[in-house]
């Protein structure tokens, strides 16, 4: 009863393991499935998943609700089961191609996983997991600046992801089969780079996807991240990016488009002259000539 409860003292403690009971409950009652080399493959379509089936269920269903219209970025588009079968198709393309092979070859060639009988710190946890956030979203900033300044790149491969201009859930994973390669590699392997406990990494799973659908989910909740964190700029700007492509760069913070100009909002839009605004974001004609568009 003494060891259970928690006070400030135990929690500064660099060394306190608070997540330790979590862990013996996971280990103990889940660990043949946690050791397999199928375990991570299987968690991260799960979580894809998980997003696009509520966000589905809501743009299906429930977006008349008041509190949804309200929410929602660009009131006067509509998701359609079009559009969402339009994403899963590709979205099931790309996993056959990488996800699926990838899943065999670790299947085949990677010994189970060793469950550590020690759960990480939560400080371990927190400063591993915001190093990774960090790293991912300089990453992706400086990949996506380049998908799209260099012409034959947008073109090729980066115009997939573009083919919405209002985004959706399902729409996360519209990407080239190049696109995803760079992207899921590099959310895979980082974390290798740290000695990272299984749990700190399955977590790190969890955040980048989740805040992956978040900011193309096209609703604005009240609830969001970039209401709460400085520098965060969550569905508004990506969505933004989708209309208007030349902005917004950041997946997830915006101190980088703030610093290099790259950064715009709704009410920015509003205030530049008529003329201005068409121009600002939009690729020349020759740029999309012959690309497909779906929305
Ligand atoms: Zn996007
Ligand atoms: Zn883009």
């Amino acid at each position: 009863m003494v060891e259970a409860v928690v006070n400030a003292s135990m929690l500064s403690d660099p060394d306190y393991r608070l997540l330790q009971p979590f862990w013996d409950g996971l280990r103990l009652n889940y660990g043949h499935i946690l050791r397999s080399p199928l375990f991570p493959p299987f968690f991260a379509l799960s979580i894809d998943y998980t997003w696009v089936i509520v966000f589905t269920i809501i743009d299906m269903y429930l977006c008349d609700w008041t509190f949804f219209k309200t929410a929602k970025i660009q009131k006067d588009r509509k998701v359609t089961w079009a559009l969402i079968k339009e994403s899963l198709k590709l979205q099931f393309f790309n996993n056959i191609l990488w996800i699926y092979p990838m899943a065999l070859v670790q299947l085949i060639w990677v010994p189970d996983a060793d469950l550590p009988p020690l759960a990480p710190t939560v400080w371990e946890v927190v400063w591993q997991n915001t190093v990774f956030f960090l790293a991912f979203d300089l990453y992706y900033f400086t990949a996506h600046y380049l998908m799209h300044r260099i012409r034959w790149m947008y073109r090729w491969c980066h115009s997939v992801h573009h083919m919405y201009s209002s985004p959706f859930a399902a729409a996360a994973q519209h990407l080239h089969p190049f696109e995803l390669f760079i992207v899921a590699t590099f959310i895979t392997t980082f974390p290798w780079l740290f000695t990272t406990h299984c749990l700190t990494y399955w977590l790190w799973f969890v955040i980048a996807q989740s805040v992956s659908y978040e900011v193309h989910t096209g609703y604005d909740f009240p609830f969001f991240l970039h209401r709460f964190l400085p520098f965060y700029s969550g569905a508004p700007a990506h969505d933004m990016h989708h209309m208007r492509p030349l902005t917004c760069y950041e997946p997830w913070f915006n101190y980088l488009d703030r610093i290099f100009g790259h950064h715009i909002s709704y009410s920015d839009l509003k205030k530049m002259g008529a003329e201005k605004a068409k121009r600002y974001g939009i690729y020349a004609d020759g740029d999309e000539a012959g690309l497909k568009k779906i929305n």
